[in-house]
């Protein structure tokens, strides 16, 4: 293997596609922005479509669009673009465009007209997160204009959606403040002429934990990726053990181990310092792979089927570990994985590092390769 990777299991990704339909019941929207939150972008969408998502959802058109190009057929969303952008290609591809705003529905319009089809459009209401979207005191022309632009051909309305602010937390009561007004701004569009083929509002863990919210298609980032998207909630919902298989594995070989003597200090600043005879490794990662330096004397990894903390500042491209076993060059560090062989998860680091899983995969990367493998094909890796 190469000095360190990351090891993407494309059957993890098939298992908790196939999970979470099962459990929901509802179409879904398998979201595979920036490269698949790490994992590869075109890879994960086959592997995603091929386990029965019926779409695929990235945010801008240029994904939408290398997913269209890599052979995916199938309704693909974006949603991050704004009223000067050139929509030719997104429309050409017939790739679904969100659109925020009157404006932005013209300019898409246009595109239509000049590659010759019409564009499919979904608006997106702004029901509370305060982020992308119509805000609500301009929808109803909004839907107006849609609806006479869709009667003179130029677009067709094929959704309407939003986005919540705390799904991770299903107890909170914006939830069900943001379902309330998105169920009204859908009544609104229909009284308006809409008829879209999708209303939707769910992220995972509103997919997962709120009934309430799967309207008619859902729209599943982290747990694809068979992440937790809500780790203080789910297991009240879900039981403990909910089977999602995380599907990111990074590794590397040790650089060298070596023993240090009472009272040497380690890395940059010397921040830890051993107060007996030590041995440490050198794992060849930093943060030129997107390795945090928050993970400095908080995260550990597995050597030799053992957890190894880190041990002072994490480097650019390498950081050590104090091994509690004996260790030598080469031998085989695990940063993160499913955990199944002892070693920790992107939910370990994420807490270790006081952020989310979702930073921890899609920040992976830099100087790693990225290797595919399909542990129901017999061929495993490890
Ligand atoms: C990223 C994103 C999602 C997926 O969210 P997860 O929490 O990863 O499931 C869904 N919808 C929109 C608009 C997003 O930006």
């Amino acid at each position: 293997m190469s000095r360190a990777e990351i090891v993407v299991d494309l059957a993890a990704i098939r298992h908790n596609v196939t999970l979470i339909r099962e459990h929901v019941r509802t179409p879904v929207m398998t979201i595979v922005k920036a490269d698949a939150y790490g994992h590869g972008m075109v890879e994960v969408a086959h592997a995603a479509k091929r386990a029965g998502a019926e779409w695929l959802g990235a945010a801008t058109p240029d994904e939408a669009v290398t997913l269209r190009r890599s052979g995916l057929g199938g309704p693909i969303l974006c949603w991050l673009s704004n009223e000067h952008d050139d929509f030719d290609d997104a429309v050409g591809h017939d790739i679904d465009l969100s659109s925020y705003s009157i404006a932005e529905t013209e300019a898409i319009g246009d595109a239509g007209r000049r590659v010759d089809l019409l564009p499919r459009v979904q608006l997106k209401i702004d029901t509370g997160l305060s982020r992308g979207g119509v805000p609500r005191q301009l929808w109803a022309e909004t839907c107006a204009h849609a609806a006479a632009g869709e009667r003179d051909g130029r677009w067709r309305i094929t959704g309407i959606w939003s986005h919540l602010a705390s799904s991770d937390d299903p107890t909170d009561p914006a939830n069900s403040v943001q379902e309330e007004r998105f169920t009204a701004a859908v009544d609104q569009a229909r009284a308006a002429g809409l008829e879209p083929e999708v209303t939707h509002l769910a992220n995972s863990a509103a997919a997962l934990l709120r009934p309430s919210s799967r309207f008619n298609l859902v729209r599943v980032g982290i747990a694809t990726y068979g992440l937790d998207p809500a780790p203080d909630h789910s297991a009240e919902v879900l039981g403990e053990d909910w089977p999602l298989v995380p599907a990111m594995t990074v590794r590397a070989e040790l650089v060298m181990a070596k023993g240090i003597a009472a009272g040497d200090a380690v890395s940059y600043n010397h921040t830890w310092t051993a107060e007996k005879p030590t041995v440490l490794g050198l794992v060849p990662i930093g943060y030129g792979e997107g390795i945090s330096r928050r993970a400095g004397n908080t995260a550990e990894v597995l050597v030799n089927g053992a957890r190894a903390p880190i041990r002072g500042r994490i480097c650019m491209d390498q950081f050590m570990v104090e091994t509690s076993r004996g260790a030598s060059a080469g031998d085989e560090v695990l940063i993160f994985g499913p955990g199944t062989h002892g070693e920790p998860t992107a939910q370990d680091w994420a807490r270790a590092t006081g952020t989310i899983s979702y930073e921890i995969v899609t920040q992976i990367g830099g100087r790693m390769d990225r290797v595919y493998v399909d542990s129901t094909g017999g061929a495993r890796w490890a």
